[in-house]
This record gives structure tokens, sequence and C-alpha cells, in this order.
């Protein structure tokens, strides 16, 4: 048993000096050293940017992140063959086959707008703000914004949303797409931001408004004390109404 136990130990060193050696070679292969939050900012600047989440991370930043600590390059399907050549580049390693399973063509969104009901769930999920519409109203896919992230397809209650392929020639995204990608993303993510300070704000001055009219109510109303010494001063009245003498002018 002692020998499995100090066995067991060893593969457990081993194992913690390989991922550290994969991360010393992961940024000793830079031509200067760089910290990790940066490896990952040049990373990400190679990504696509459709935050599809197809490499497993929800979204590419989180996956930069995790190519910077030792994960796997090869993961991201929107960028096909070209991010692969990129990141190995820059990450001085060999390029990689893709792992990626099922490799789709890249496409755009439409909504069949006679079966759409406006529930707007669509709208709810693009990272990029690439739906118009409103609730209990008709949605459209701006397509020109539209990445093909395809995440606005499950969620969609009645199923009216079709990926149309694209051409051959606008198969792969450009680098200037992904900065304008990017772009979409970041106005969104501030435009979420906004919504819920603005939700925020509306809940507390509604607040504030409830609270008020409930003390004007309080002012307004007669205290205990008074309600009290007015229903004393009523039987009082009524007690000598009915003691007064029959015919008494007094
Ligand atoms: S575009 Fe690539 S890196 Fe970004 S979320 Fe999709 S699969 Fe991941
Ligand atoms: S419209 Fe759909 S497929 Fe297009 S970017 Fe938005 S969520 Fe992605
Ligand atoms: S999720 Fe489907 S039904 Fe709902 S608004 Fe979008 S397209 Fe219309």
């Amino acid at each position: 048993m002692p020998t499995l136990a100090l066995l067991s130990s060893a593969i457990a060193v081993l194992t913690a000096l390989g991922a550290l050696a994969v991360l010393a070679l992961r940024f000793g292969a830079t031509k200067t050293p760089i910290s990790e939050a940066s490896l990952a900012d040049q990373i990400d600047a190679l990504l696509p940017q459709t935050q599809c989440g197809q490499c497993g991370h929800p979204g590419c930043r989180p996956y930069a992140e995790a190519i910077a600590q030792g994960e796997p390059f090869n993961r991201c399907p929107p960028g096909r063959e070209h991010t692969v050549a990129a990141l190995a580049e820059l990450l001085h390693e060999k390029i990689l086959p893709l792992d990626i399973g099922e490799l789709k063509p890249k496409a755009v969104a439409y909504i069949r707008e006679a079966e759409c009901i406006g529930c707007t769930k669509c709208i709810q999920a693009c990272p990029v703000d690439a739906i118009l519409g409103a609730a209990k109203l008709m949605h459209t896919v701006i397509a020109a914004e539209c990445t093909g992230c395809d995440l606005c397809v499950e969620p969609c209650p009645v199923d009216c949303i079709d990926m149309l392929p694209l051409p051959s020639a606008q198969q792969v995204i450009t680098l200037d797409q992904a900065t304008h990608y990017k772009a979409r993303f970041s106005a969104h993510n501030l435009r979420l931001q906004r919504d819920a300070i603005e939700h925020e704000q509306r809940r507390q001055a509604r607040r504030a408004a409830a609270k008020t009219k409930a003390a004007e109510v309080e002012t307004a109303a007669p205290s205990k004390q008074e309600q009290i010494q007015a229903a004393i001063a009523r039987a009082k009245a009524k007690k000598m109404a009915a003691t007064k003498p029959a015919g008494s002018q007094q």
C-alpha cells in the first residue's frame, strides 16, 4: 500500500510538472515575456468573435483565457483552419488539425416572419443585437450584422428561424469582421448594463413613491388617540340626548 501511495503521489507531481511545462512553453514561446492577461488579449484578437460557444466556453474571451492557460487552440469552428494557423504562429506551436466534430457552413439567420409570435426570446439570445422587433410584433434579422452564431434558433418557441448558408466566398470570418462583431458584442453588453441600471432606478423610484404615498395617507388620517376622543364625545352626546326629559327646552 505505501508503494501505491508513493506511486500516486509521484504521478500527481509529474502531472503538475507537465501542466507547468505546457504553460512555460506557451509563455516562453512568445518573443518577449508577457503576462497571461496580455497573451489572452492577443489570442482573443485572433478569434472570430461570434460568441457562439462551440469551443465549449461561454464566448471568445473565456476560450482565449483557457488557451493562454494551456488548452488546445484548435476548437473554434467559425475560425476554421486560418484561426488555428494564426494561433499556432502567435504561440510558436505546430498547426493542429481542427478538433470540432461536424463543420457547419457559415450561415445567416432568417426569421419566417408570418410565423413569428413576437415573444422576443431571439432578441434576448442574440449577442450582437442583430434582431429587430418588439413584444407581440413580428421580428426580423439585420442580415448584415448577423454573425451566424446560431444562438437565436434554439430559444424560438415556434421554430421559425432558419440558418441560411452563405456562399463559399463568405465562409471565412476576416479579422475586420471579427473586430466589428466584437464592437457589437461590447455595445450589446453596455446596453444590458444600462438596461439593468435603468430597471433598478425605476424599481427604486416606484418604492420611494409608494413610501411617500403611505406617509401621506398616515398623516391625513386621524391618529388613534383622536379617533378614541371622537368616539367618547359621540357616546357622551348620545347619552345626554337619551337622559333629557321629554319636552325639555335645554
Ligand atoms: S467563435 Fe470560436 S472562440 Fe468564439 S465562442 Fe465561438 S467557438 Fe468559441
Ligand atoms: S441573429 Fe441569431 S444567428 Fe445571427 S447573430 Fe443574432 S443570435 Fe446569432
Ligand atoms: S423567438 Fe421566434 S417567435 Fe419569438 S420573436 Fe423570435 S422569431 Fe419570433
